[in-house]
């Protein structure tokens, strides 16, 4: 039995956290819009600006899909050699799986890449699976670090593997285009769990196999 276990509540990824908007609140919201809007100065009389409000709601409702959860995430298979003594165990890594998210503190995009390894037990998930897990979490109004821990948190709790890690390079708009306008430092994030905390040479090869690069876009 593993002595860790997933810090994360009842709700897994699967769960809908909300119900679609009404045509009640997308008026109401998109009135809010308007006024934010002209207000900075925007000129909403003209063709490519009318309706921008609705366009705008719209986007951020779809930026934030990962609270609608997801079906699809679940596909499990048993390990090719369940019978193997555990250093012999496979560790599968991920990446980088490319995403958009939006920081919670400016509601701005978070962009980056994720890398997701973990030391099977007895099962393996699906490999599109774990690009579906990425996304379900990073578009939410989240951060960098939560979206590493969510990754971890589901992972364990669906593939109850040995150990979890997940590495998340990103840029972050709300320091590029406001504030210090910083374009060209990117912040990554690490977690780790399970025997990744207490065997390095996982945490090394782990290094290897992902190469460290980055691919995003080269700062202007
Ligand atoms: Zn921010």
């Amino acid at each position: 039995m593993r002595s860790w276990t997933s810090t994360a509540g009842n709700e897994n990824g699967t769960t809908k956290l909300r119900e679609p908007l009404t045509d009640e609140e997308m008026e109401r919201f998109e009135g809010y819009a308007a006024a934010i809007f002209s207000r900075m100065g925007m000129d909403l009389a003209t063709p490519g600006a009318r309706e921008t409000p609705r366009r705008w709601v719209t986007a951020l409702w779809d930026m934030t899909e990962g609270y609608d959860g997801d079906s699809k995430i679940s596909t499990l298979f048993p390990v090719e050699c369940p019978d193997c003594p555990d250093e012999e165990k496979t560790q599968r890594v991920e990446g980088p799986i490319r995403f958009t998210g939006l920081c919670e503190h400016h509601v701005l995009p978070i962009r980056g890449n994720a890398w997701v390894g973990y030391l099977a037990e007895a099962k393996l998930i699906g490999v599109s699976k774990l690009t579906r897990i990425v996304r379900l979490y990073a578009t939410r109004f989240t951060s960098q670090e939560r979206i590493c821990h969510q990754i971890a948190d589901e992972l364990a709790k669906d593939v109850q593997p040995r150990g979890v890690i997940v590495y998340i390079e990103a840029e972050h708009f709300c320091t590029q285009a406001r504030g210090v306008r910083e374009l060209s430092s990117r912040t990554g994030a690490l977690v780790t769990r399970g025997a990744y905390n207490t065997n390095p040479q996982l945490g090394e090869e782990f290094r290897l196999l992902i190469g460290r690069h980055s691919t995003l876009s080269p700062a202007a």
